[in-house]
């Protein structure tokens, strides 16, 4: 019996919104707040058109502005809040959260919009130099909210999407019923779809051109190892996908895991791109067309990749169009009982079978099937605890079994292939 805020409405929060409405035992009131009212009425209007029993509002809100995020929690008097819109609003949400008096749940690490805000770039350039990795976005902003939410009695879980999110939990499942200490952890991210487009992202463009345009990283032996982008490359055959080119990118729940997993040796992150893929971001980066830095066009200020995201196609359209298959999983080496041991932990989903289920692509579908379970599970209590966590930090076992109810079955395989 909770009622909930979801800030943002694009193509995660469709999904976790109606997952939600699926779950109305524990979330009986929705506010959808975003930028784009029109869009929080129109997913309003399919979800009573369902019948849903989940009594659902909408708001305007302008999530970079704390006070705005104050004025619309203050109307709605929520339970608590699922920050789906983009990291850049992360520590507005929360510190509208902790004013509030409201706990708090994510999918994405903070990352800053403006990436030439000399405060930032000055605790970032520290950063740099201390933790050995150069990606704009790490868990230090929100790590450091954890004694305001302790005192303030309230939750605030991090990275409730797939990866980090599921990953996450797959690591903490790993380690309470397979293993008694980890060595290594592979990540590996597959999206087999096909939406017949020659370039297109599957989710916000900006994010994910972003995220993978930027330096590699692997945690090794307690510190980083940076590679240049794209350097490190292997193929692996994926169970229901098949043979498939992944290259190591740097992903955030290698640092949460680094910290969180005693013991480990070494955790690497692969994500699946093909070639045409590559040349297009190659050359698109070449042209400047990836810069976050504002230019001047012909009297307008305009930052490039924003230009570049509203020529893409929008990724919420991309669901009618994408064939094939997503795994993702992690396959983990280590000891039980004096004994090596290596399993992988994966899902299969099918782009069609999301479409056809809720109107959305599998990268959407399988980050708001986990955002819509973190937060429920923060709503009725078996995940509320003061503080700020990272999923591994809590129980797999519900999220576990909720995963297999609500969409995202799972498979531990005792014998799978590793990579070199
Ligand atoms: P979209 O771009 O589709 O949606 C973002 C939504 O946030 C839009 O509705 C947008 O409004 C709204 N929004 C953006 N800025 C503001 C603002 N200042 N105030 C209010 N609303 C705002 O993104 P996705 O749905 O693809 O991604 C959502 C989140 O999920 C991101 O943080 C992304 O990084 C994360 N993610 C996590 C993954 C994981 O596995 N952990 C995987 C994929 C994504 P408008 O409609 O006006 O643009």
């Amino acid at each position: 019996m909770s009622k909930m805020l979801v800030i943002g409405c694009g193509g995660v929060a469709s999904v976790a919104i109606q997952k939600c409405c699926q779950n109305h035992e524990t979330f009986t009131e929705l506010c959808i707040a975003s930028r784009t009212v029109s869009k929080c009425d129109a997913l309003k209007a399919k979800l009573e058109g369902q019948g849903t029993p989940v009594k659902i509002t909408t708001a305007t809100v302008n999530a970079d502005d704390v006070e705005d995020i104050k004025r619309v929690i203050t109307a709605f008097q929520p339970d608590l809040v699922l920050n789906v819109a983009l990291p850049y609003q992360d520590l507005t949400i929360m510190d509208a959260c902790l004013a509030c008096g409201v706990d708090y749940v994510d999918t994405a690490n903070y990352e800053p919009e403006n990436t030439d805000d000399p405060a930032w770039r000055a605790a970032y350039e520290k950063r740099c130099k201390e933790e050995g990795f150069t990606a704009y976005f790490d868990y230090s902003w929100q790590w450091a909210y954890a004694k305001r939410f302790e005192e303030a009695g309230l939750t605030a879980i991090l990275g409730s999407g797939f990866d980090p999110g599921v990953t996450s939990v797959f690591t903490a499942y790993a380690l309470k019923h397979y293993f008694d200490e980890i060595h290594t952890i592979d990540i590996l991210d597959c999206n087999g779809g096909d939406h017949g487009y020659p370039f297109a992202t599957n989710f916000n463009p900006e994010i994910n051109l972003r995220e993978v345009s930027a330096n590699g990283s692997y945690w090794e032996n307690g510190h980083w190892v940076e590679t240049k982008p794209m350097e490190i490359k292997r193929e692996y055959d994926f169970p229901q996908v098949g043979k498939k080119d992944m290259y190591l990118l740097h992903h955030e729940e290698i640092e949460s895991l680094a910290k969180n997993v005693p013991g480990v040796r070494r955790i690497r992150f692969f994500m699946t791109f093909g070639q045409s893929y590559l040349t297009h971001m190659k050359c698109l980066e070449n042209v400047g067309m990836l810069s976050t830095s504002p230019i001047n066009f012909e009297g307008h200020e305009i930052v490039p990749i924003q230009f570049l995201k509203a020529l893409l196609p929008d990724p919420a359209s991309l669901g009618p169009r994408t064939v094939g298959k997503t795994n993702i999983g992690c396959i983990f080496q280590g000891v039980k009982d004096g004994k090596e041991r290596t399993i992988y932990i994966y899902n299969v989903c099918d782009h069609q079978a999301c479409y056809r289920e809720l109107g959305s692509q599998a990268i959407s579908y399988t980050t708001g099937v986990p955002a819509m379970i973190g937060a429920a599970l923060v709503a009725n209590g078996t995940w509320r605890k003061p503080g700020v966590f990272n999923l591994e930090q809590m129980d797999p076992d519900p999220f576990m079994e909720m995963l297999n109810r609500y969409g995202l079955p799972w498979v531990v395989d005792e014998a799978p292939a590793t990579v070199e």
